[in-house]
């Protein structure tokens, strides 16, 4: 199964993410991910990425598309990958599309996550993320044993630079301005589904699961 989980920002894709490669036994992409780890290692990548990122704006697609191909030329991706965050330009969707014409294994299914921008700006203010293993928790719905501290690693929960209120705004823009065109791309290719994510994580990770059964029904 190669996935594409698409939604706003806040949306839950890293969740469900995360619940989704559990389930299916196949890895979960998050090219957010990969650019964090480069600015916290100080790479030439990361360099790059940080003041895109920090301000809340999109990493520009040529370097976006040479981290994804490498991405999924690794060996852990043969059998399906989950891709959370990208594509995130109609670009980037095309780029995808001829890159994996070209191994014959196109993307089966994208699934959107949709809901409302309210609910982005609540959850992201109250989000945090470990630094170090990435895990995430929600100080309202979803909050650490230890205050602000990650139940699996021990390291101190920070906000995301770019979880201020105000850059929040701004990718909800982003995602209106650059992103809806890829929801449309994958919507004309008949291989859109569509779930409402503005339940806890079990609810829409029951609604996916259904959607994903579907699939493999046909
Ligand atoms: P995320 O963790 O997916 O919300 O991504 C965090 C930030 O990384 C975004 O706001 C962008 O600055 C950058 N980013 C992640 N994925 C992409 C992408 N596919 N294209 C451009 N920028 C990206």
């Amino acid at each position: 199964m190669r996935l594409v989980l698409l939604g706003p920002p806040g949306s839950g894709k890293g969740t469900q993410a995360e619940m989704i490669a559990a389930k299916l036994g196949i890895p979960r992409v998050s090219t957010g991910d990969i650019l964090r780890d480069a600015v916290s290692r100080n790479t030439a990548l990361g360099a790059k990425a940080r003041s895109y990122m920090d301000q809340g704006r999109l990493v520009p697609d040529e370097i976006m598309i040479g981290i994804i191909e490498e991405r999924l030329n690794q060996p852990d991706c043969a059998n399906g990958y989950i891709l959370d965050g990208f594509p995130r330009t109609l670009g980037q969707a095309i780029a995808l599309d001829e890159m994996l014409a070209k191994k014959m294994a196109p993307i089966d299914l994208a699934m959107l996550i949709d809901v409302s921008d309210e609910t982005v700006v609540r959850r992201l203010t109250q989000r945090r993320i470990c630094p170090r293993c990435h895990a995430l928790y929600n100080l309202q719905t979803e909050p650490p044993k230890r205050d602000e501290i990650c139940d699996k690693c021990g390291t101190e929960l920070v906000l995301r630079s770019d979880d201020q209120e105000s850059t929040v705004r701004t990718r909800l823009r982003v995602y209106r301005s650059d992103t809806l065109a890829v929801i449309q791309y994958y919507d004309s290719r008949g291989i859109l589904k569509k779930v409402d994510g503005e339940g806890g994580k079990d609810t829409v990770f029951g609604s996916i699961v259904n959607e994903l059964e579907g699939v493999g029904q046909k």
